[in-house]
């Protein structure tokens, strides 16, 4: 199953050096999660092939205008590209109102419904599940109400060993039984054991997103064991208490989170545009947390 992540948008605050502002595209299994919608967006998801007709749920994590002016402008295109099918969006209760009042004083009748799920920051509470994916709140500290969140798959079907098949002549309508852990009865009437038939599933996959906050251990508890981490990672060392007085992280902070936490990956983003090269903020982090990327935009990471 597909589950891969899309950097469209890196930067913090102001747009610079070809940076834009954050916004991410989860894929799982051809379905589209966006998380934040920054100025230019829907620029970048054209620039990066993303399939916009697959996207239905879009979270915004706080409502600084880095993470959602772009929200606007992709909806009325969704609009003008006669979208029909409903669109959520899972943000802070004032969101609502702002779109809201875009579409009112510009006389916007929407064609297709937009369903507004309002966030609180008080607890971890799970928003968003389907039959593979659950999404649940994290709860950052930041200047305004913020929450990251963390996308989990479902515990996996058992793997299903190909040779098996053959060997004992499974019908493809009785693999699906098998794979949830039903013994085989072959047309003999011999019972063959799951577990001569199939392996143990591979780990559930997850991925968090923790944008934007100041250096905060309780989102380690939370995420404790999380595949891929997003971290922000606004500021060099050297600017630590820069990053402190604005409720913002820096690189080496984002590293110790990924440790506490025991995350397979870390991707470091929301870089102040104060920084051209991005190098200090990478080898800083990865003096405390080897496995670290760039988010950088246009590149896909597997989760
Ligand atoms: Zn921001
Ligand atoms: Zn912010």
């Amino acid at each position: 199953m597909q589950f891969d992540l899309t950097i469209l948008g890196s930067n913090g605050a102001i747009p610079a050096y070809d940076r834009f502002p954050s916004s991410q595209v989860l894929n799982y299994n051809g379905n589209i999660f966006m998380i934040d919608c920054g100025e230019g967006a829907q620029f970048r998801m054209n620039k990066f092939n993303i399939k916009r007709g697959r996207l239905d749920n879009i979270f915004i994590s706080h409502l600084h205008g880095d993470h959602f002016f772009g929200l606007v402008a992709l909806i009325t295109s969704f609009n003008l590209n006669w979208r029909e099918h409903p669109l959520n969006i899972y943000a802070p209760a004032g969101l609502e109102e702002i779109i809201n009042l875009h579409f009112k004083h510009s006389k916007t009748q929407l064609r297709f419904e937009l369903s507004f799920h309002h966030i609180t920051n008080d607890k971890p509470v799970k928003i968003y599940e389907d039959n593979v994916l659950t999404v649940e709140t994290i709860i950052l500290r930041h200047r305004l109400p913020t929450t990251g969140f963390l996308f989990k798959e479902k515990t996996n079907l058992r793997k299903i060993i190909a040779d098996k098949i053959t060997e004992y002549n499974i019908p493809h309508q009785t693999i699906i039984e098998i794979k949830k852990g039903a013994d085989f009865i072959d047309a003999a009437g011999n019972k063959i054991a799951n577990a001569e038939l199939t392996l143990e599933p591979p780990n559930p996959r997850s991925y968090a997103y923790c944008s934007d906050t100041i250096y905060t251990e309780s989102v380690a508890e939370q995420i404790k064991g999380v595949g891929t981490l997003y971290h922000e990672a606004t500021f060099i060392e050297e600017h630590a208490e820069r990053a402190t007085e604005t409720f913002h992280s820096t690189a080496k902070q984002a590293a110790q989170i990924a440790k506490l936490a025991g995350a397979g990956k870390l991707l470091i983003g929301h870089f102040s545009a104060r920084y051209e090269n991005l190098d200090t903020l990478l080898n800083e982090a990865r003096e405390v947390f080897a496995n670290t990327e760039l988010a950088e935009e246009g590149l896909t990471f597997a989760v």
